[in-house]
């Protein structure tokens, strides 16, 4: 048996098939960007996967299943995306049932933060029980697995993840979201630019340095609130192994090395459990991985944060 999985994030939108011991047979890449309609959004995974399933003589129809997983957060029901900053045009689109339809297949609709930490849990041996993963890239995204169910962390959410919020003091930096001091004002892609650049409140205070210094004072704080969101996640989710991962940890691996040594550090002055801090391994296929994951195999793992039944998964595995 065979899964599509569909990974829409802000720069590549990535539709791939997977076997049934998960692994990624073939893969095509379109930029994002390239959608600016629904109905072009549909049209185009619709064609990818009528061309995967040919060119590799795979069967759909018979048992196989579609994970689509969009950067945004959905509706209750995982029929359609609520909120997207970088799909606009999908909000409110009927998009589980119009792929469906095309396709005459199983179709499942995910967050891209659950079809990359369900990429990322898949990956490791032995699965841990409680498991989170952090990833940072253009925006940030976390996941959390717990007894082998996926968390639905976007349910009524209209900001960033309260523990994802590292500085709570008077100069906390705005957040798009419309908090402060969220994570991502320090830790994804664009701020570490900005801070580089000399337009971040780092470089305003270092005016003068070299770069390397400037990179490394930047590599140090950036591993700071990393930590805090760390601590903060395991306090709250008591996993025993997270993963950090997306590409500003691909780009810039020594922000996972510097945390992961802070974390040690922490660890060895705490007595609660050990936590193993680790860098993600699937860079950036989890997420169509996970995707194709979560819609097949893996299928009974969406589950809900609130106690409800599970509305989409356990009722829509094939
Ligand atoms: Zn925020």
């Amino acid at each position: 048996m065979i899964s599509i999985g569909v990974d829409a994030g802000g720069t590549s939108t990535r539709v791939g098939i997977v076997d049934s011991a998960g692994d990624l047979l073939h893969v095509d890449h379109t930029p994002t960007s390239t959608f600016s309609a629904p109905d072009q959004f549909v049209t185009h995974v619709v064609g990818v996967v009528n061309k995967l399933v040919e060119d590799g003589h795979h069967g759909l129809t018979d048992g196989g299943s579609i994970g689509v997983a969009v950067a945004g957060t959905l509706d209750r029901g995982r029929e359609s995306v609520h909120r997207s900053v970088n799909l606009p045009f999908l909000e409110g689109h009927p998009l589980r049932q119009a792929i469906a339809d095309e396709l005459h297949t199983h179709t499942v609709l995910m967050t891209d933060a659950e079809a990359a930490t369900w990429g990322e849990y898949s990956a490791l041996s032995p699965r841990p029980d409680r498991f989170v993963h952090l990833r940072l890239g253009t925006g940030l995204a976390c996941g959390v697995v717990i007894d082998h169910n996926l968390l639905r962390l976007d349910a009524d959410r209209t900001g960033h993840l309260e523990y994802l919020v590292v500085d709570r003091g008077p100069t906390a930096l705005p957040c798009s979201c419309g908090k402060s001091g969220c994570l991502e004002t320090i830790a994804s892609g664009p701020a570490i630019a900005r801070q580089i650049e000399g337009t971040g409140p780092i470089a305003k205070s270092e005016s003068g340095s070299t770069t390397p210094t400037l990179t490394r004072i930047v590599t140090e704080r950036v591993a700071n609130v990393l930590t805090i969101a760390i601590a903060n996640l395991v306090e709250q989710f008591h996993p025993s192994v997270i993963t950090l991962g997306g590409g500003v940890i691909e780009a810039w691996p020594q922000i996972a090395e510097a945390t992961v040594d802070k974390h040690q550090r922490n660890q060895a002055q705490s007595s609660v459990a050990v936590v193993e801090v680790i860098r993600a391994t699937r860079g950036d296929q989890a997420g169509v991985i996970g995707a194709a994951r979560l819609a097949g195999v893996d299928c009974h793992a969406l589950a809900t944060t609130r106690g409800d039944a599970r509305e989409s998964g356990a009722s829509a595995c094939v």
